[in-house]
């Protein structure tokens, strides 16, 4: 089975974004044992899409586009690829009620063309789409090559494959049995190291497959396995898990697509039922902000501080000013002072802090130098030095996704 894939984009082929999702339907497709021949970018425009599907067409047994399903004038590829494989659209009722429900209860007006995202193809497979409103498609051909419809937005993208597109083709040009997956999460190590570590049960398997995908700050890796009944497909999941987790077994998690860091330390805290607050200068609340994400964690977390200067942490945090004088604001004094100050303050079990520079320079440490403290129970504080990048937000996110980690650990 031999696949090409059609980014079709004007942004990606001017370079103003970078094509993720060609690497991952890549990536996921090898799964079910399609490979990819070629992968081509296209800009929103009728012809050149046709001349690329015609192209295409001589060489694929399966066509993926990627893109331009939503309700702009410059989103053509389903009018343009339904004319090139000459196939009707019609409305698919439950996209269509999902569009018109949203738009009643937002009292938004809704245009004819919010109502094209819930067209496909007449004699092929519409795609759900749990997290956009531009349905998917899967059209199998009698005349060419099949087609998918995929949209654009990544996190509409994987979903959709993963969930609903994924399964169709396996069961479409599979012959039998059950086709599993399994997604680990891990944080703490990049995606290149964790290929590389990984490499031999990454590039030696086709049953179970193993696919890496890197998420903001962390990887995950789905495992996919194909057997007859899904009780031996788990086995054979199990066996790769045991073998993945012996050589990075440090950094994982958790499991799911859904799952997250945050996730992971809200549900070890509620479930120990262990207070936490936060007092944070460089991430200026985005901790407390990512942990107010989890579902019930205002069981465990009263509140917390934002102490930005040096007085607002002498102030709301006791700091001894003599503290800041002598080691900085960017210290481990500084940080562990404010970890207990927090605890205190609050009465938490644990409290975390955060200090550090999240661009530019301050008190001669570059960008991107961090101390988170922990204040946990009656241990002795301890604080932990981290250097990130140079990018402001991305320090910020990196502080806090550290901190989630020491949390958890
Ligand atoms: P929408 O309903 O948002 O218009 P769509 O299916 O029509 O979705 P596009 O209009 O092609 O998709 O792209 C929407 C956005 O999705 C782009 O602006 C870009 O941010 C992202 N996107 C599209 N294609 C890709 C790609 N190949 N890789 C990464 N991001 C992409
Ligand atoms: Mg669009």
């Amino acid at each position: 089975m031999q696949a090409e894939i059609i980014a079709v984009g004007t942004e990606i082929l001017l370079g103003q974004i970078t094509d993720t999702n060609s690497p991952l339907v890549a990536r996921l497709l090898a799964t079910l044992d399609i490979d990819t021949y070629y992968q081509t970018v296209v800009g929103d425009n009728r012809e050149r899409l046709l001349s690329a599907l015609e192209i295409a067409s001589e060489r694929a047994d399966l066509i993926i586009t990627i893109g331009g399903l939503g309700p702009t004038p410059d989103d053509l590829t389903k009018q343009t690829v339904s004319e090139f494989v000459k196939q009707t659209l019609i409305e698919d009722q439950p996209a269509l009620d999902k569009i018109l429900d949203y738009h009643q209860r937002t009292q938004r007006p809704m245009s004819i063309n919010n109502r094209l995202q819930a067209l496909y193809m007449a004699d092929g497979q519409p795609l759900l789409n749990e997290t956009g409103f531009a349905v998917g498609c899967f059209y199998q051909n009698p005349n060419g090559p099949d087609v998918l419809l995929l949209p654009g937005p990544p996190w509409e993208l994987e979903p959709m494959l993963v969930k609903h597109a994924l399964p169709v083709l396996a069961e479409n040009y599979q012959q039998s049995g059950v086709l599993f997956s399994r997604v680990l999460r891990f944080y703490g190590i990049g995606e290149s190291r964790l290929v590389t570590q990984l490499a031999n049960l990454i590039e030696n398997q086709t049953n179970p497959t193993v696919a890496p995908y890197a998420k903001a700050h962390e990887v995950t890796l789905r495992i996919t396995a194909q057997a007859k009944t899904t009780d031996a497909a788990i086995k054979l999941i199990d066996e790769m898990e045991a073998d993945i987790m012996a050589e990075v077994g440090d950094y994982f998690y958790g499991y799911g697509d859904d799952f997250s860091l945050e996730e992971c330390v809200g549900d070890l805290l509620i479930n120990s039922n262990l207070h936490i607050t936060a007092a944070e200068s460089m991430t200026s609340g985005l901790f407390q902000s990512t942990l107010g994400k989890v579902a019930g964690i205002s069981q465990v977390f009263d509140g917390g501080l934002v102490t930005y200067s040096p007085a607002t942490k002498i102030a709301l945090l006791d700091v001894d000013p003599e503290v800041i004088e002598e080691h900085g604001v960017v210290s481990e004094a500084t940080a562990c002072a404010m970890a207990v100050g927090a605890q205190k303050k609050l009465g938490a079990d644990i409290a975390i802090s955060f200090t550090g520079v999240a661009s530019g320079e301050l008190e001669g440490h570059e960008a991107g130098t961090v101390w988170i403290g922990i204040a946990f129970e009656d241990d002795p504080v301890q604080a932990f030095l981290y250097h990130f990048g140079t990018e402001r937000q991305k320090n910020r996110e990196r502080a806090v996704m550290a901190g989630l980690d020491l949390i958890r650990r």
